[in-house]
């Protein structure tokens, strides 16, 4: 899939659009989601114009690889989530219902998270 630059993570990216931001560095941008599914819900996005994590895993730079996933982990413990826990999770694709074609990884926390997926009907 090409990338689509006028998607709504690209507008925040660019400042079109804004957002409530909690970390910003020369590779990554992290803001609370709008819909949020748990208390603390932050997206992490790459600056750089990647579709999903298939493409950012295969294309991105060394450069912008390390410094999201040290992102990552700075922003989980800003948010005071490292101790109790948190989940990272990001949908790739159809079959996982990614909505945003930009990549972004999902940080989940502030309560019990449950178990990590539903079991496969048996
Ligand atoms: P996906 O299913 O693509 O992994 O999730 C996309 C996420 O982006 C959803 O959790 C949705 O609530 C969030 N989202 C969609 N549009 C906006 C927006 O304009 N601003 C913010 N902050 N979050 C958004």
């Amino acid at each position: 899939m090409a990338y689509d630059r006028d998607n709504i993570f690209a507008k925040i990216i660019r400042g079109e659009i804004p957002c409530d931001k909690v970390y910003e560095d020369e590779h990554v941008l992290a803001f609370r989601d709008i819909n949020p599914q748990t208390p603390i819900h932050i997206l992490v996005v790459p600056k750089g114009p990647y579709v999903s994590f298939d493409d950012f895993s295969r294309d991105a730079s060394e450069a912008e690889i390390t410094g999201f996933v040290r992102a990552v982990g700075q922003i989980a413990r800003d948010a005071g989530a490292a101790g109790p826990g948190y989940r990272v999770l990001a949908n790739n694709g159809a079959d996982a219902h990614q909505e945003v074609p930009h990549f972004h990884l999902h940080i989940f926390a502030g309560q019990n998270l449950g178990r990590m997926i539903k079991p496969l009907d048996k």
